[in-house]
């Protein structure tokens, strides 16, 4: 690790610690959005991490990234999905937007004044077809009309603006389009948030666009652009939700093994029988497998590359390794593990979506098997 990395996961981490972990708990029962904690991880440049110097950015390497990321999880994954899609909303506008488009949105939202913004690719019908949206946008004079639905958006609720894909020409790849949506924009309708399993505070909510009237300048990159714009900024975000379900399994394993620690079970702490042993020597291995699948598609993408296999494997093998290691995790835990006043409760929760969002399982292995058959020819 470079010294700026070591020194971004330490401040990450001592901001999870101070400012995420004494509230996770209560988020979690009430769904509040942490808008607090998410405003002062804006100010201090964690929204839009990998925006370069130029733009006024820290230019934060992914493996940078990576370390904030699971630090921030250890404590609340809900935050710390919420600062993940901001940052994939701050890479794509770092890549994509004119001068104009930097100026009123790209500066402000890196230096923290904004707040939140998301990510609107899913529709009612379907996630993991992109290609398939339906949510149509048509020129008319000086403005975009929006109409159509998002689902499951990340930051609904506390957004400042949203990148909403939409159809602007055609049914192929070539006929999508990436727009800015501001907060407030008459005809953009935030659903009510969803009552989910877990990382229940990151106001997941449905998006309606009718008849939004957004001007000319709200669309991002070139017409058509937007079925390219959102994969390639993709892989970055993978790395990063692999990097999530490690902030999560570690905080896991923490509590396993102080719990195995402590817990006396036929006279004898739970750690001196060998099954807990195994149960620990093999989580604490999957752990650190992902760690590296994790930090080799970091490292690959800070040197250029497009890793398309890499960052698929991180993703696929570290949100699985996290379900097995929270469901071990609480197993180790009995009874106990089973309990809301145990921390293993919610982070058994708050894992199992790491599977589906930004690509479920299922997809990442599409892609690693597309890739490697693309390499073998
Ligand atoms: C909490 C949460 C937050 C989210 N945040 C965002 C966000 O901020 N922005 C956003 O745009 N989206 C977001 N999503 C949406 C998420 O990315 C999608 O849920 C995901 O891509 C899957 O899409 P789907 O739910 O429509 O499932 P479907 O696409 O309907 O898939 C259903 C099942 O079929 C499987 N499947 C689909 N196609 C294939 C195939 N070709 N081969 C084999 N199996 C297949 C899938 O793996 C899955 O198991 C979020 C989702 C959740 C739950």
């Amino acid at each position: 690790m470079s010294e700026e990395e070591t020194l971004l996961a330490r401040t990450a981490a001592e901001f999870a610690m101070r400012r995420l972990l004494p509230g996770a708990a209560e988020r979690d029962r009430t769904g509040a959005f942490p808008t607090d904690e998410v405003l002062e991880l804006g100010r201090m440049g964690m929204l839009a991490m990998k925006v370069t110097e130029a733009d006024g950015g820290a230019g934060t390497s992914n493996v940078g990234y990576v370390l904030a990321m699971q630090a921030l999880a250890r404590a609340c994954a809900s935050t710390a999905v919420v600062v993940a899609s901001s940052n994939l909303v701050g890479k794509i506008l770092a890549e994509h937007a004119t001068e104009a488009q930097r100026e009123r949105w790209l500066g402000p939202f890196v230096r923290g004044e904004l707040g939140p913004a998301s990510f609107a690719l899913t529709e009612p019908k379907g996630g993991s077809d992109a290609a398939a949206i339906s949510t149509r946008a048509r020129l008319d004079g000086d403005a975009w009309v929006l109409d159509g639905e998002k689902a499951w958006i990340t930051s609904g609720t506390g957004a400042a603006f949203h990148l909403v894909f939409a159809r602007t020409d055609g049914e192929g790849r070539d006929g999508i389009s990436c727009f800015i949506v501001e907060r407030g924009t008459p005809g953009l309708v935030i659903g009510r948030e969803e009552d989910k399993m877990g990382q229940r505070a990151s106001g997941t909510t449905t998006l309606a666009l009718e008849s939004c009237r957004v001007p000319v300048d709200c669309l991002l990159g070139a017409r058509g652009a937007g079925y390219s714009i959102a994969l390639s900024a993709l892989g970055a975000g993978r790395v990063g939700i692999a990097a999530l379900s490690l902030g999560i399994a570690e905080a896991a394993f923490d509590a396993g093994c102080g719990y195995a620690e402590s817990r006396v079970v036929f006279g004898k702490a739970l750690t001196e029988f060998q099954n807990s042993q195994f149960v620990l020597a093999d989580t604490r291995t999957e752990l650190d497998a992902a760690w590296l699948l994790t930090l080799r598609a970091a490292r690959a993408l800070d040197e250029g590359e497009r890793a398309g296999a890499e960052t698929s494997m991180a993703k696929l093998y570290a949100t699985e390794a996290c379900g097995r290691a929270v469901d071990r995790m609480v197993q180790l835990h009995g009874g106990y593990g089973y309990s809301r006043e145990y921390p293993i409760e919610r982070l058994y929760r708050d894992a199992r979506v790491t599977r589906i969002y930004e690509g479920t399982s299922e997809i990442q292995r599409l892609v690693i098997a597309r890739e490697i058959i693309r390499r073998a020819r």
